[in-house]
Order: structure tokens, then sequence, then C-alpha cells
């Protein structure tokens, strides 16, 4: 049984529009995530918070109190993306590493396991529950934890570049580069924060465009248009 952990971007939920959500774009990611649990993967989801709130969008406040507003925005995210992906047939959790109340469970791994055992989509919400982290740490860490067989990180770019395209028009991408020279080279394929931890704990990953049709698919098959990173 594959067990991989889907990463979003706060930003791919609104689409076109920056921020809020964009309900088509969901809709598209729950139905290819539909077609990977019926086909007996199990799938953990990480969701940024960019469409809401970043720690670092105000100056003026306490950074530690930014983050914690940037932390549930990632709540919010989910608890919607969770529901698009109920009124398409899957069964989900939500799991915090704080108390919601009732609007969440407290993430452990024994429930986590217990939730993918059940044929349930976990999300994994709320962050590290720690300030000065972005959710590509959480993101490694739940993988590592849950033991996750691949990082999924679903992106507006379809892999990873040796400078940027958008600014190079000679930038070159990547079929594959270990996470060494992600490091070495400073590439921005998740944070530095999370790429040690990814280093220290061998998490592989592939990254790709969201955009891309059935890209989510591909991508888990191994068989895609990216850039793995290996371990
Ligand atoms: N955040 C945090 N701790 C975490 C994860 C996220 O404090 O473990 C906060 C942080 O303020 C971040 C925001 O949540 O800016 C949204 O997360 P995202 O990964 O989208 O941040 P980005 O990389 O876009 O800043």
């Amino acid at each position: 049984m594959m067990r991989i952990l889907l990463k979003l971007s706060g930003e791919a939920l609104a689409g076109d529009k920056k921020t809020g959500f964009d309900e088509a774009t969901v809709r598209k990611v729950a139905l290819q995530v539909k077609q990977l649990v019926d086909d007996g993967t199990e799938v953990g989801i990480v969701i940024g918070g960019g469409n809401f709130w970043r720690g670092r969008t105000s100056e003026n406040i306490d950074r530690v109190k930014a983050d914690q507003i940037g932390m549930l925005a990632t709540v919010m995210n989910c608890i919607y993306v969770s529901e698009i992906f109920r009124s398409v047939g899957m069964m989900t959790n939500i799991l915090t590493p704080f108390e919601c109340g009732s609007f969440t469970k407290l993430f452990s791994k024994d429930r986590a396991n217990k939730y993918f055992a059940k044929g349930m989509v976990v999300f994994f919400a709320g962050g590290t529950g720690h300030p000065c982290f972005s959710t590509d740490t959480p993101a490694v860490l739940r993988s590592i934890e849950v033991d996750a067989d691949c990082l999924l990180l679903a992106k507006s770019i379809d892999g990873v570049y040796d400078s940027d395209p958008a600014k190079n028009p000679d930038a070159k991408r990547y079929d594959t580069l270990s996470i060494d020279e992600v490091i070495a080279k400073n590439l921005q394929v998740v944070d530095m924060t999370a790429s040690i931890l990814a280093r220290d704990n061998k998490v592989p990953m592939r990254v790709f465009a969201l955009q891309e049709e059935n890209s989510i698919i591909k991508a888990c098959s191994g068989d895609f248009n990216g850039t793995t990173v290996t371990v």
C-alpha cells in the first residue's frame, strides 16, 4: 500500500483570485485524490495559508501572534478542502497539533494511522503549532511521522529550475536532483528549514504544476512532468 503526503499552497486554493477559495480548482484536486484513494493509495494533506494570511503580512504586530493567525488560516483551508472532498464522496478527518474544540482532532501518529486504515484522507492542519515555520516544515514533518513514501509538492510552477524561469528565459529545469544539491544551491523546493529536515530524515519529494491535467495522479505514479528530489 502506498502512502503519500500532498502539499498544496494556500494560493493554489484561490485559483486566479489570489485570495479565498476557488471551488473549481479545489474540486479538480478532490476528483484526482478520489481516484488515488479508490485505487488504494493512502493520502495525507498539508495546506498553506497564504490565500488568507502570512506571518510576515503585518510588520506592526507581534510575529508570534501573526504566525498564530497564519496557522489558523491553514485550519480554515483544511476545513474547506475537506468538505469539498466529502462532497465528491471521500471520507476525511482533520488533525491539528493544538485543540480547536470539536472542529478538528488532536494530531497523533496513532490517530492518523487509524484514519488511514479506514480509507480516510487525513488533513494535517495548523502547521507545526509553533511560530517561525512555514507549512513546508509540517509537510516534511508529517511525512516523517506517518512514514509517507513520498511528499508531493503541487506548485504553480512545473518543477525545480536552476534559476527563476520568469526572469531568466534560459533557466533549466531538473528532471532529478538530490536534496544535497537543493540545499547547496539554495533552490526553493521547500524552505531551508524543511529541506534540512527532509535530508536528515530521507523524505523524497516530487515537484509538479497543480494546474496541469491529472498532475497529482501522475506525480503519484512517478511518471510525471516535473522534478524528483532524491534522498
Ligand atoms: N505558520 C506557522 N507555523 C507553522 C506553519 C505555518 O507559524 O508551522 C504560519 C506562518 O505565519 C505562515 C502562515 O502560517 O506565514 C501560512 O503558512 P504558509 O506555509 O502558507 O506560509 P508562507 O510560506 O506562504 O509564508
